[in-house]
């Protein structure tokens, strides 16, 4: 809108006719004293005529003489508000399976024990869970292991009743939500169907497997969805082996087996601690990424996927955790000593985070190790923070004692961009599926573009993961991101490897001084242009009065348009 279309005008009429009551609430409220100040969100007409989502503030300043009236700010929002439900959207939906994730199954589940009480039905939650979801990897493979967890999430919807809710909730572990039970017996029974129906050979291409199950259940009554979830997780660990100790497998036995070996591991120095870079957007490395791996005498180099649910359902992870811990620190001590104090980020599962000890273990670890507090950052997801009340409060501890904190994978989890700035962190790590997508989808760019803007305002920095290619570079760079990593710079690699890097450059390798230059869009202008018989000369100018720049930040010239030429001209 233009102002002068504006003036002496009732801006009501530019309210969404839904969003109306909210408005007038926030007025009434405004109204009712001096200086009260309200804040909504609401739709309003664009110019175009669509509606947008912005924030009023209404500020009651009538007893302020210079103004006399109700001052009303409003910003538009609905990049933000896009951002949003975008990364709603994906957080309710399981990747893999199509399913219902966590947090539709927690929704559902509220809704269920409303209901129940209501109308005096007991609720019940069905867990399944595949025993040695690991040796099932290991065994077919991980992309065989996600064949294996598809077909259980298309038998499950045929095997339950028309309106229970079918969930997966984590790696192998699915749910079931059974809304008008009579009484916990008959919970028992259909948990027992549920199971039989499902389990059993699984045929994966030409090899199959059989499958145990382990359940859990849990029942109302239950103060809320997240205890009722939470009961049935703690009867699955009580669960743990009773049923497969009968139907012991070919998959179960193999899982025995490394769980015996991974215990080896952590205790006689098969750990392998590598480092992934975490560079501004110049190249400047300004800390590295602990990754674990396992160098098994038979097997090889094993990624952390092989090998981390494993650490985790056995326990194990609080060894192997400490490990790294107790390495990185090791790490981060030697660069300060070596007057390069870069940080070590490190790793941590939810169960170090509950288990309780981590602040002290943290102390210790930096007291033995000589590395100071800001020379470690601590990574935790989403999910970790709102699963366990507890962890926000360990967090905090550590954060208050200097530790650095980071939220890993950021979009993935519950993702509100509200909750942002409440968690007890100062950086944020934007999932690499996001990344993926920059240059490619206006979606993925909203999401970065709106973790920035927040990030800023309350002070945490942000860093991009998974950067493979100079294009998603380019928008990091156009949207201001602080810090990225990824194979573009560098996968992790061993401390020597990395060291003798920085030693040889005092970088990491510097992938944009060689490559090419631009980001999509500037690519496609200068083709257009040079096809239409401009020179290099006038094609460098035209960017540069536009304000453009090249992926590293500089004005064009003949030899960067150039490059963009011939680049494309290559097969
Ligand atoms: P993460 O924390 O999200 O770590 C990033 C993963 O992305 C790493 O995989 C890394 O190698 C990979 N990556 C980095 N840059 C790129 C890229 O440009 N493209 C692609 N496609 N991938 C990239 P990795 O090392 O296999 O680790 C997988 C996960 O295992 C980690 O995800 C982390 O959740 C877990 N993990 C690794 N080390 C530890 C550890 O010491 N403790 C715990 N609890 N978990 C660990
Ligand atoms: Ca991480
Ligand atoms: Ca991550």
């Amino acid at each position: 809108h233009q102002p002068q279309t504006l003036l002496g005008s009732d801006s009501s009429e530019l309210d969404h006719p839904d969003d109306r009551p909210v408005i007038e609430a926030a007025w009434r409220r405004v109204l009712a004293a001096p200086e009260t100040v309200e804040r909504v969100e609401a739709r309003v007409r664009h110019a175009d005529g669509t509606w947008r989502w912005a924030e009023h503030v209404l500020t009651n300043l009538l007893d302020d003489p210079d103004v006399g009236g109700v001052v009303v700010n409003v910003r538009d929002l609905s990049e933000r508000r896009r951002a949003e439900l975008e990364l709603e959207r994906r957080s309710l939906l399981d990747g893999l399976t199509g399913l219902a994730g966590r947090r539709l199954l927690l929704d559902r589940i509220t809704q269920a024990l409303v209901w129940g009480r209501r109308h005096g039905y007991l609720t019940g939650l069905v867990l399944l869970d595949v025993v040695d979801l690991a040796a099932t990897n290991e065994a077919l493979g991980t992309a065989g292991g996600d064949e294996v967890l598809r077909v259980l999430a298309e038998r499950l919807p045929a095997a339950v009743r028309q309106g229970d809710s079918v969930a997966r909730v984590g790696g192998g572990t699915f749910a079931v939500l059974l809304e008008d039970m009579a009484s916990v017996e008959e919970v028992r029974a259909r948990a027992a169907t549920l199971a039989d129906a499902v389990g059993g050979p699984v045929e994966c291409g030409s090899r199959s497997a059989v499958l145990t199950l382990r359940v859990g259940i849990g029942h109302s009554p239950a103060p809320d969805a997240g205890a009722l979830l939470a009961a049935a997780e703690r009867s699955l660990q009580r669960a743990d082996g009773s049923r497969a100790a009968g139907q012991a497998t070919d998959v179960s036995h193999v899982g025995t087996r490394t769980r015996n070996e991974l215990a080896t591991a952590v205790v006689s120095g098969q750990l392998r601690l590598h480092l992934q870079p975490v560079v501004r957007l110049d190249g400047t490395m300004v800390a590295a990424e602990a990754l674990v791996r396992w160098q098994h005498p038979q097997r090889g180099l094993l990624m952390p996927a092989e090998f981390i649910p494993l650490a985790e359902t056995s326990g194990m992870i609080l060894d192997l955790g400490a490990w790294v811990l107790r390495e990185s620190c090791q790490q981060a001590a030697r660069w300060r000593a070596a007057g390069t104090p870069y940080r070590v980020a490190v790793n941590l599962s939810p169960r170090q985070l509950v288990d309780g000890g981590l602040v002290e273990l943290v102390s210790a670890v930096l007291r033995e190790t000589g590395a100071l507090p800001e020379d470690v950052v601590l990574e935790v997801t989403e999910s970790a923070l709102m699963d366990d009340p507890g962890a926000e409060r360990v967090l905090a501890a550590l954060h208050d004692a200097g530790v650095g904190v980071a939220l890993d994978d950021f979009g993935t989890g519950y993702s509100s961009l509200t909750y942002l700035k409440r968690f007890p962190v100062d950086t944020i790590k934007v999932d690499r599926s996001f990344v993926a997508g920059l240059g490619r989808s206006a979606d993925d760019e909203a999401i970065v573009a709106s973790v920035v803007s927040l990030a800023r305002a309350v002070g945490k920095t942000v860093v991009a993961e998974g950067v493979e290619d100079l294009t998603q570079l380019a928008v990091l760079r156009r949207l201001r991101v602080d810090l990225a990593q990824g194979y573009l710079w560098s996968p992790a690699v061993p401390a020597v490897a990395l060291d003798s890097w920085l030693a040889a450059r005092g970088t990491v390798p510097d992938v944009v001084a060689s490559g090419p230059v631009a980001d999509q869009e500037d690519v496609e202008r200068i083709l257009a242009l040079h096809r239409r018989g401009a020179s290099l000369h006038t094609i460098a100018a035209a960017l540069n009065t536009e304000q453009r720049r090249t992926a590293d930040g500089r004005r064009w010239t003949t030899t960067t348009v150039a490059r963009v030429v011939a680049g494309s001209a290559a097969p």
